[in-house]
């Protein structure tokens, strides 16, 4: 077997065209339109591309768009006064803080104080407090990305053995929800499996597989079931190359459809960000009467 291509580029194409619409409604019935921050905090070499692209996007679709560069040595409480004033600026309605934030920083404190309305990363506690119910309305982006790859497959999800590899709080768990609230028969292998030996024996008996680890190569093509939907999430740069976690030729062979890295996840997060902004937007113009 020889694994199809999910071709993130076009499912992204799809997502904001049907949001270019969107946006011109939402233009013609409040006269204003979404406005999206976005903050880095030092230098973030690996965030610039996914900058690069959230600003192409946001200009394509007519949405107002701001980067904001940080010091890497701003303190936690600059940072979440900063966050306040953006909270209470009228203009802007979506704010999404780059990650990783360096290590003087705490990034569960720093995603708290951002207004839930405007967190289009969708990480607020509320957000994912309401994952769990399954009735988030923001979820975060790269989760609902991998749901949105794996529609395009066309699969039924029902039952299905998932295997998620990495339980960070911005992948591998929200994703974890959003899968088990498609009923599959979900297990989350993180570093802890690996210690113990036992993520090759998890990985080949997943019929969805879904890897967010961030190490080039982890999984061994060998590993994955025939059959399987693979949605490598991972990027590292080795010699100047992208690369997945995923040993892409051999898990080609065995896989029924796989994300390329470049091309794969990447695009259609960049997508779901730019929705999440107009979800936020609509959030914040339906709770004023006056229409704000
Ligand atoms: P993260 O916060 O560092 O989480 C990595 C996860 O992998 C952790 O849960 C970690 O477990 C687990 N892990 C580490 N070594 C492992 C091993 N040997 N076996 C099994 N699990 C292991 O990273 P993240 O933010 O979730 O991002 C993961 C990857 O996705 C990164 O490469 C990132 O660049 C990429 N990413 C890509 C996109 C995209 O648009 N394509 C978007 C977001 C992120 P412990 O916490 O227990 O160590």
């Amino acid at each position: 077997m020889t694994a199809q291509l999910l071709d993130g580029r076009q499912i992204a194409r799809k997502i904001l065209t049907d949001l270019k619409g969107e946006v011109e409604s939402l233009q013609a019935l409040h006269h204003r339109l979404p406005f999206l921050l976005t903050v880095q905090v030092g230098l973030q070499p690996a965030s610039d591309l996914f900058v690069r692209s959230q600003m192409k996007a946001a200009a394509g679709l007519g949405i107002g768009y701001r980067l904001e560069r940080l010091n890497a040595a701003v303190s936690q409480q600059e940072l979440i006064e900063k966050i306040g004033q953006w909270n209470r600026d009228r203009e802007i309605t979506g704010i999404t803080i780059q990650f990783p934030l360096p290590p003087s920083l705490d990034a569960r404190g720093i995603s708290a104080g951002v207004d839930p309305k405007k967190d289009v990363e969708g990480i607020h506690p509320q957000h994912i407090g309401q994952a769990v119910f399954g009735w988030s309305r923001i979820g975060t982006c790269t989760s609902l990305a991998i749901m949105e790859l794996l529609n395009a497959t066309g699969a039924d999800l029902y039952g299905k053995e998932a295997v998620i590899v990495g339980h960070s709080e911005l992948i591998g768990k929200p994703v974890s929800l959003l899968l088990l609230d498609k009923f599959c028969t979900t297990t989350i292998c993180h570093v802890a499996t690996s210690d113990r030996g036992r993520l090759s024996e998890h990985v080949k008996r997943a019929e969805i597989l879904v890897v967010a680890v961030g190490k080039a190569r982890l999984i061994q093509g060998s590993w994955i079931r025939p059959g399987a939907i693979v949605i490598d999430v991972g990027t590292n740069l080795v010699d100047g190359q992208l690369q997945g976690d995923v040993e892409f030729e051999g898990a080609l062979k065995a896989a029924s459809f796989i994300t390329p890295v470049p091309g794969g996840v990447g695009p259609v997060v960049v997508a779901t960000l730019m929705r999440n902004t107009v979800e936020a937007f609509k959030l914040q113009v339906g709770s004023d009467p006056k229409g704000f």
